[in-house]
Order: C-alpha cells, then structure tokens, then sequence
C-alpha cells in the first residue's frame, strides 16, 4: 500500500468490542494477568507497553517502512533512548548543522553516558569519511537539517556508517515520512519529534524511534524507554495517531505554501539568502528531489540589516507568530540565535519560518510588510 493509505489505515482497525472506528483511549496503568504473570492479553504496566501506543506504533512502523517502532514522550525522550542504547566507551558522529537539544546532548551529557561526540558537516562526505572510526557506533544526520536546511545524501551516509560498522540514525522531524523514508535509503534508525508535524496541531508532545531492523539496538532501546520512564501519556498517543490520519494532506499544503514563500522571499531585495531545498538556488536542491517527495514547510531566511532587522521583522510580523517549534497549522517565526541558549550557532540575521495552512498569498502579503 501507498503511504496516503497507511497514514490512514495503519493501527485503525475498529475496536472489536464496539465497532468504534476512532480508536479506544485506554488509560489504564495496570492490566490483568494470571496468578504466574502470564500476561493474557499481552500487557503488564502502562510504561512497559499500553494497547493506544501499540496501535500508534504498528502505524509508526508502517509508515517509515520499518520493522518495529518506539513512541516515546518527547522528540528529545526519543534521542537520549536511542543514544544512551549505544555501547559505553564507542564514538557518535554528529552532524554540525544539529537541533539545539541533541547538540546539548551530546555536548554536555555524552561524556557522562562514557560516549565521545564529535561533529562534522555531513554535506561533506569526505569529511564524514575521516571522521568515523572503528569506535563509531552510531552516525547521526538530520536532512534537512535545523536551521540551515542543509540535505544530507542518506544512502551516501549509511554506507559510510556501515563501513564501520556503525549504524545511522536520521532525525527525520522536518520531512516526515510522508516526505521521505530514510529507512528505504538505508538508514538503521529514524527519529522524529512527533510534537511537530506528526502531531501537526500544535497540541501535544511525543518522540519516536523506528527500526529498520528488530535488533538488539531495538530491544536495548525498549528497555531503556521502561527503565528511564521515558514512556508517553496514553492521550498523547492517541492524538498523535490522529494527527497522523491527516499527515500526507497537511504536508501537501505546508510544501506548496513553503514554496511559494520561499520564492517570493528569493525576490525581495531585503533578503540576503533563503533557505529552502525546494529552491533551485540551494545546494542541496538536487540530492533533496532525489530522496524526497517533497520539500516541507520548513524555511530559513537571513535578512539585510543584521540582528536588529531580523527582530524588527519578526515582530513586524502579524499571520507569522513569535513562537518556537513547529510544524503546526498555524505560521511561526522564530529568532534562533535568541533562544539557542549563551552560544547561539544560527546567524543573527536569521529566521527560521513553519510556514502554516494558511493561504500563501496572506502570508506573502504578510511577509512583504514586515520587510518594507
Ligand atoms: C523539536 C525537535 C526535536 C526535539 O523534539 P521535542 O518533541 O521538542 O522533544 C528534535 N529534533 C528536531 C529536528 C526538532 O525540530
């Protein structure tokens, strides 16, 4: 089956109880078992594996074409599982252009866990060549990359991880499957932060993890989401599991509108540089109609004028709200040098956008008076 059916189907078969087609919320913590601990219906505790989740994670699997999925509380839940998964002692290459919080990860917290970070541009394969090793366990890439929406080649970088014997991991939050399959390209792992588009309404928090293969990786990840706790609310799995019905249809929009913003900005003469894969002029342009179906809603923009009119325009703006995060219904700007924390990596020029489902031509309008 074609994705736009899994997105809907996958996980939603009708409760055999009562027919409800929209799936059962079942909050119970606990679940009976026989006087030995045989789990007859095949769940023990809420943080082991709860049957709302299990259905999100059939569609999970599903859907990035892999063999066994974890949905976790938060995208963040998702990367310190999978990382802390990794062998003690072993190296983790990390793509420079990062999400703040794994770069904060792996900055802070790796040398604790006995794992050694380093970071290269994965754009550059010679340069992801030198860097990995023997000791590297584990090569992870996001593409597009947040906020330069640098495009990593995943198949270019999976054979490099397996060279070593590595595995690659891709976080995969801003295209989502709907847009692009690492696993299909040879990636081990995908991550998402489902609090963005899986999601899609701006309303709840969740993390996955999915398998290409249900190996030791796999279960050493399970273990650990039970053993840290990082299980989610049973609703939040529910309303991911909606969010995904709608998945393959929001991301249509949000592509569409991105790329008539990410024009219209190409143009302006208050704009020093856009960055948006589906744009002709981006680097990354090619590789990216290669192994995406789409180029997503997301976009960066440097602006003439520096930081200050970086912030005049974000606070110009009306439809575009100051807001972090992403991947909702509605447009959002943010300023990324002034929340990356006392060593900020984005330019101070820049802003990143989530174009939204609004109309694009309200939001060009609204763009083109905060840059006048
Ligand atoms: C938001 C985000 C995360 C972290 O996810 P949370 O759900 O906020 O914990 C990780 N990677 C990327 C690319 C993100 O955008």
């Amino acid at each position: 089956m074609r994705l736009e059916t899994l997105a809907v189907h996958s996980g939603a078969q009708a409760d055999e109880e009562t027919g409800a087609l929209s799936p059962p919320l079942h909050l119970a913590t606990t679940f009976l078992h026989a006087p030995d601990g045989t789990q007859d219906h095949g769940y023990l505790y809420q943080r082991y594996g709860n049957p709302t989740q299990h259905r999100l994670e059939q569609a999970l699997a599903a859907l990035d074409a892999g063999e066994r999925a974890l949905f976790v509380s938060t995208g963040m839940a998702a990367a310190s599982t999978m990382l802390q998964a990794l062998p003690s002692g072993s190296q983790v290459v990390f793509q420079d252009d990062l999400y703040h919080g794994v770069r904060a990860l792996a900055q802070q917290w790796l040398p604790r866990w006995g794992l050694r970070a380093r970071f290269v541009d994965a754009t550059d394969l010679d340069a992801l060549r030198e860097a990995v090793t023997p000791d590297t366990s584990c090569l992870w890439i996001e593409s597009p990359s947040n906020p330069l929406m640098k495009v990593v080649d995943i198949a270019a970088a999976a054979g490099v991880a397996h060279e070593v014997g590595a595995l690659l991991v891709v976080d995969g939050t801003f295209a989502t499957p709907a847009l692009q399959q690492p696993l299909t390209l040879g990636a081990d792992v995908v991550m998402h932060s489902a609090t963005k588009y899986m999601g899609g309404h701006s309303d709840v928090m969740g993390g996955a993890l999915v398998f290409a293969r249900d190996a030791e990786h796999a279960n050493s990840a399970w273990e650990i989401r039970k053993l840290h706790g990082a299980t989610a609310n049973p609703f939040a799995a529910w309303l991911v599991m909606r969010g995904l019905r709608s998945l393959s249809a929001r991301m249509r929009m949000h592509c569409e509108n991105a790329a008539i913003v990410a024009q219209a900005l190409a143009r302006h003469p208050g704009v020093e540089a856009v960055h948006y894969p589906g744009l002709d002029s981006h680097p990354g342009h090619t590789l990216a109609a290669r192994q995406m179906r789409g180029f997503g809603g997301m976009l960066s923009v440097q602006v003439h004028g520096g930081r200050e009119k970086a912030l005049h325009v974000a606070g110009t703006l009306q439809l575009f709200q100051c807001a972090t995060s992403l991947g909702g219904c509605e447009s959002l700007v943010e300023h990324r040098a002034s929340v990356e924390g006392p060593e900020p990596t984005s330019p101070q020029n820049l802003l990143r956008l989530s174009v939204g489902l609004e109309h694009p031509e309200d939001l060009v309008a609204d763009l083109e008076r905060a840059l006048a």
